[in-house]
């Protein structure tokens, strides 16, 4: 069994991409094709949001949406602390300092209170000029937007979403990647719809905030390619991965993402008798990039993992660590007494296997192996 099956995946969807790609070699127009297009049109219809830019990976489209708001040394960023190292790396590459914002226990992203708290003590303090608020929709859940949306507005704060997990999930209807004034996405093969390779995607209402990342991602082009008027990136989603991510994208409007959630309830079913199984509130939805259980410390997961592996059912920890306990942030070290939840998730979080051509049998013998450790 496998943790993600992109083999079964691919064969299920082998025609399709096999046709696309082979349309793009014969054209051979492998950056900019009319594919890249097609997809940024699609992306942005699937969110519901006026533009939506293709760009070279999830990462990058989380520094172009740093770049609309001039993030710089001497601004705090407020990001959650139990995420994947990217959401907090990007705005310390601009010089910003990131100031880290414990877990909501049950639903694994950013606490808004506790937001609302540490945005307050920066303010208090009066040495960092807070800029922007990083939220992330982790395991695919989107985060709680109608809280974090008026904490934004309370301090007048802009948000980047980044829904690098998120793509596919929505609150009330309203889909993730269009609940920032700039969301981000990561097409990384593990991703939720992922590409054969790496590719990101930034979403916005915004024209001006548009046209700036286009310009960005092409070495800060100006009217015309050898117009150069900022110091840009080479940021490109190329037209082979846009083939195959159309074909990938309508498979997962089709029937992936109604399939992820069939087989999270299943878990959630079987196993919720005897574990802590993710919440989803009232009128999200998940896109489950990951299935995540919550165990009772170290030991036991340690425990459970060697029993699992060793009836050949892959689990992972996702994180390990929180920010603020990672060695390239340690000298932000100083809020963990306000991290307690993040770093106590680090430590009995499981992720089990999640992806939407998991068979019924794949299923039932995940949730015997766990049923049977408890
Ligand atoms: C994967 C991921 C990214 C980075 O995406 P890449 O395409 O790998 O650069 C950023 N943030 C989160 C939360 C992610 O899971």
């Amino acid at each position: 069994m496998q943790f993600i099956d992109l083999q079964r995946q691919y064969k299920a969807l082998k025609n399709l991409i096999d046709n696309r790609v082979a349309k793009v070699l014969a054209a051979a127009n492998y950056i900019g094709g009319a594919e890249v297009k097609e997809l940024s049109a699609n992306l942005a219809r699937y969110c519901g949001t006026e533009y939506c830019l293709t760009c070279a990976n999830g990462t990058d489209a989380l520094t172009l949406a740093l770049r609309c708001f001039n993030v710089k040394k001497g601004d705090a960023v407020f990001v959650p602390d139990f995420t994947f190292f990217a959401s907090a790396e990007t705005p310390a590459l601009e010089g910003a300092t990131c100031v880290f914002v414990d877990a909501d226990r049950r639903t694994f992203n950013i606490d808004a209170e506790k937001l609302d708290e540490a945005i307050s003590e920066v303010i208090k303090v009066g040495k960092l000029n807070p800029k922007v608020i990083i939220t992330v929709d982790l395991f695919g859940l989107p985060a709680n937007y109608p809280a974090i949306k008026k904490v934004a507005a309370k301090y007048g704060l802009p948000i980047i979403e980044d829904g690098a997990q998120g793509f596919g999930g929505s609150i009330n209807g309203k889909k993730a990647c269009s609940f920032g004034d700039i969301s981000t996405t990561s097409f990384f093969p593990a991703k939720p719809v992922g590409c054969y390779g790496d590719g990101g995607a930034v979403f916005t209402d915004n024209k001006e905030y548009y046209e700036l990342m286009c310009s960005l991602a092409v070495h800060g082009k100006g009217e015309f390619k050898y117009d150069n008027v900022r110091i840009g990136y080479n940021s490109r989603l190329d037209t082979l991965q846009a083939a195959v991510l159309l074909e990938k994208l309508a498979a997962f409007e089709n029937y992936e993402l109604s399939e992820r959630n069939k087989i999270a309830k299943s878990y959630t079913k079987i196993l919720g008798e005897k574990f802590v199984t993710p919440l989803v509130p009232e009128g999200f939805v998940s896109s489950w990039a990951q299935y995540t259980l919550i165990l009772n410390d170290e030991n036991e997961r340690a425990e459970i993992q060697k029993k699992l592996k060793e009836k050949e059912v892959p689990t992972m920890v996702y994180y390990p660590k929180p920010m603020h306990e990672q060695t390239a942030f340690n000298k932000y070290a100083d809020r963990s007494q306000k991290l307690k939840t993040s770093a106590e998730l680090a430590k009995c979080v499981l992720s089990i296997p999640m992806h939407p051509y998991l068979t019924e049998e794949e299923i039932q013998k995940v949730c015997s192996a766990l049923l049977e450790c408890r």
